[in-house]
């Protein structure tokens, strides 16, 4: 599942001074892309050190997991079981989404898979071409065919083998094209060469960083001016150390250069081959001052404005959407040149930065291959990002400087940067977010957590089920912890009453909860804490403060697994497991209806209704009674009356008031 971020619809940043602070940047995209097919192709486990975790590298591991790869996330860290090279074939489409990487990659990697595959991915990714990597496979032997008009995805790959050899290659329009290929080419079944048409390889760092990568996983390959040379062999796996990603560093560097603050960048080796660094020499031409302390450096921003500059951003096309809102910034005109594959990105790029610079009052003329920027007065505007990542970062920069600049649809920062606004916010020494005051409470990010209270037979299992299924959050039944930990002390043989001895049962018994499951030192339980004499055990065992301390570490922490986002239910989540939780519910219903309820949960398990309806009365009195975290309304929760309702209309009132609250769901 895709980290539950959310975002507001609309985001409207908050000019700030210059910017003083260092900022952690996630790991680099491109080298995490490369290293988890490399690590997927190797025989054994390799680890990937400071790996990116944002919506095209998940995008790739689901793939990759399609095709035979296995994956952990741990941390900061990402463990690959390699397949030894034998890919699977996916009757499946294999959804690369609007990862490019991802589509041009498996389409040269699916040719290694024992079985065919077909490559697709957003509407977007349909009209992105392909043709050129297609053409070079099919004259490696290989059996692909791009079924989209013009040469696009979707990518139906035969499977098989990849035969290998010598061929031309394409590679006036994406560099990508010439990594896939090199990236499968030592599972080739021969050595494998191309040579670059017309001599020409645009944005060849990309190939740069392609060869460092096999080559750190033992490949034996070359690149000279003129082509690539594949040595048929295997990947070795190993452990990798993902750079920090050269072109999210472009952001908080244009956001020191135009506000004349300072930023320290840790992580870069001065000779590191990510191209996107090159964006030092073009705002050092714009006035501004690094020193590189290896690994990392630091920029400042000239105190007395940026000059324009005349440049070929060519190798490194993703840096031009920050370089041109600086551009607009400076005090003459800057022309950028080289940059007509900005025109198939995840937007048409060119188009797009001319049109929204042009909101903020600056002059632009798109050619072709060229952005020419001519700076003017500037002032706020609502801009549109093209649902691409890099639109919402850079032009969030102008908003740091001219007031009013709102940010539509920030959330797509997700691609790369899930969390860009929170990160940016530390290059002050007060913290914070990008966010303006009164959005702020808006930018919810990945912690939304929507407590759901009450007492029993409320419909606090029901109704937090669906609100989590509407709003694609995990779920989270703390009640069944209670009930967990009142199994241990039965099964231990252990009196309720013996408060020390229950705490020691609990801290020694490893709990979890997964889809919907109660786990017991790794046990499914979740038949057993339903049996009806459960529940007043669960109620007992709640009420001795050690066993909450206990249980309430492991739910939070449960949560913070889970991305910090979740519809927790339970009796005290809104006043003590997540006090800051932004949307709290406290469920009630007439004592008769949640009688009724619970004799249905139960289905006739030989109980009269009157004494369920006993049981529930005397757990509810002990529940709301005791000394510790008594089943209470927070001061801030919302009480919703389920008798005379409806179960989906309760469902749709609660994700009304999230979406209210936390902006778009
Ligand atoms: O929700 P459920 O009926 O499964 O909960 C069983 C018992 O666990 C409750 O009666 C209550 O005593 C306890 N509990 C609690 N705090 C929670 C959830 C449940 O004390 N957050």
């Amino acid at each position: 599942m895709v980290a539950p971020y959310r975002f507001p619809e609309r985001l409207a940043i908050r000019p700030r001074g210059p910017v003083d602070g260092t900022v952690r940047l996630p790991g680099s995209k491109s080298l995490t892309n490369r290293a988890l097919l490399c690590a997927t192709l190797a025989g054994g486990t390799s680890t990937l050190i400071g790996a990116l975790d944002a919506e095209d590298t998940r995008v790739m591991m689901k793939c990759l997991t399609r095709l035979g790869g296995s994956f952990a996330v741990a941390g900061e860290a990402v463990v690959v079981a390699g397949t030894g090279g034998h890919l699977l074939g996916s009757i499946r489409a294999l959804n690369a989404a609007a990862s490019g990487t991802t589509a041009r990659f498996l389409t040269a990697a699916a040719t290694l898979a024992d079985g065919p595959s077909l490559i697709d991915g957003t509407p977007r990714m349909r009209r992105r071409p392909i043709g050129e990597l297609v053409a070079a496979l099919q004259a490696l032997g290989a059996d692909v065919e791009a079924l989209g008009a013009g040469g696009c995805p979707p990518v139906r790959v035969g499977g098989g083998e990849l035969p290998g050899g010598h061929t031309v290659i394409d590679a006036r329009r994406s560099s990508q094209f010439v990594s896939a290929i090199a990236l499968a080419a030592p599972y080739a079944k021969q050595d494998t060469s191309l040579e670059f048409l017309d001599g020409v390889l645009v944005s060849r760092p990309y190939v740069e960083s392609t060869v460092e990568v096999m080559r750190a996983f033992g490949a034996h390959v070359e690149l000279d001016a003129n082509g690539i040379r594949i040595s048929r062999g295997r990947y070795q796996s190993g452990s990798f150390h993902v750079e920090p990603d050269a072109s999210a560093a472009a952001y908080p560097l244009v956001a020191a250069a135009i506000t004349g603050g300072s930023v320290q960048v840790p992580g870069f080796r001065r000779g590191s081959r990510q191209a996107d660094l090159g964006i030092l020499d073009v705002l050092a031409a714009m006035g501004c001052a690094i020193e590189w302390s290896d690994p990392g450096f630091s920029l400042t921003g000239p105190a007395d404005g940026l000059t324009g500059v005349d440049v070929d951003m060519g190798d490194m096309p993703d840096a031009v959407l920050a370089v041109a809102v600086a551009g607009a910034f400076a005090s003459g005109p800057s022309r950028f040149t080289n940059i007509a594959n900005l025109r198939i990105k995840e937007s048409d790029r060119l188009a797009a930065l001319a049109a929204e610079l042009r909101k903020l009052g600056a002059d632009t003329e798109a050619g072709p291959d060229r952005l020419v920027v001519r700076p003017r007065l500037l002032h706020g505007a609502e801009i549109d990002t093209y649902d691409d990542h890099r639109m919402a970062m850079a032009f969030s920069l102008a908003g740091l400087v001219v007031p009013n600049v709102v940010i539509r649809d920030p959330g797509c920062v997700v691609k790369t940067w899930p969390t860009f606004f929170e990160d940016m916010g530390q290059l002050w020494p007060e913290g914070g977010n990008l966010a303006s005051l009164e959005t702020e409470a808006g930018l919810m990010m990945d912690r939304i957590v929507v407590a759901i209270d009450g007492p029993g037979g409320a419909g606090k299992t029901t109704v937090s089920k669906g609100v989590a299924a509407r709003l694609d959050l995990p779920h989270l039944d703390t009640g069944a912890f209670y009930r967990a930990a009142a199994l241990v002390a039965i099964r231990g043989g252990i009196d309720l009453d013996d408060a020390e001895a229950v705490i020691e049962a609990v801290r020694k018994t490893e709990f979890d909860y997964h889809d919907g499951t109660m786990l017991l030192g790794g046990e499914a339980v979740s038949e057993a804490i339903r049996s009806p004499g459960l529940a007043s055990g669960a109620s007992r065992v709640s009420a001795i403060p050690g066993v909450r301390e206990l249980l309430v570490a492991r739910q939070q922490a449960w949560v913070d697994q889970h991305g910090g986002a979740a519809v927790v239910e339970g009796r005290d989540i809104g006043t003590v497991v997540f006090p800051e939780a932004p949307v709290k519910i406290f469920l009630t219903a007439r004592p008769e209806i949640r009688a009724a309820r619970r004799a249905g949960d139960l289905k006739g398990e030989g109980e009269s209704l009157e004494g369920i309806a006993q049981e529930l009365e005397r757990r509810d009195h002990r529940d709301s009674t005791r000394l510790t975290s008594p089943l209470r309304p927070a001061s801030d929760a919302v009480e919703v009356d389920t008798s005379d309702l409806r179960i989906d209309e309760v469902i749709a009132r609660i994700v009304e008031l999230v979406t209210e609250r936390v902006g778009k769901s």
